[in-house]
């Protein structure tokens, strides 16, 4: 995000309905940053890293190629319990080591 100063989505305060909502970098490691409201300064909700939109999006599609292959029955149950599991959570190192091991061997790259 480089302009600091736009309003992404085009919404209003949940709180003043104002318009003049700013994006401000959280400083944190989980949110990449914060959607604020310039007029009562509160916090409207936290964005996620632009990288961490991608490599969702990326296991996403990873998952959905991988459920048309034949699987042996455990990567099967794996992948279906994992793309349960995404809906909520981040996968955890070992779940994407998984993944990518499984989609490596099945020729699946996305
Ligand atoms: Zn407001």
């Amino acid at each position: 995000m480089n302009n600091t100063n736009v309003n992404p989505e085009n919404v209003v305060c949940k709180y003043c309905q104002s318009p003049h909502l700013v994006v401000v970098p959280a400083y944190n490691e989980v949110h990449h940053s914060k959607l604020v409201c310039k007029s009562c300064g509160k916090l409207q909700r936290w964005l996620p890293k632009p990288s961490t939109v991608e490599s969702a999006k990326r296991t996403l599609e990873t998952i959905s190629l991988l459920k048309r292959k034949t699987l042996p029955p455990k990567e099967q149950a794996f992948i279906e319990s994992l793309s349960d599991w995404i809906r909520f959570k981040r996968p955890t190192p070992k779940q994407t080591a998984w993944l990518e091991r499984i989609a490596a061997r099945e020729g699946v790259t996305v």
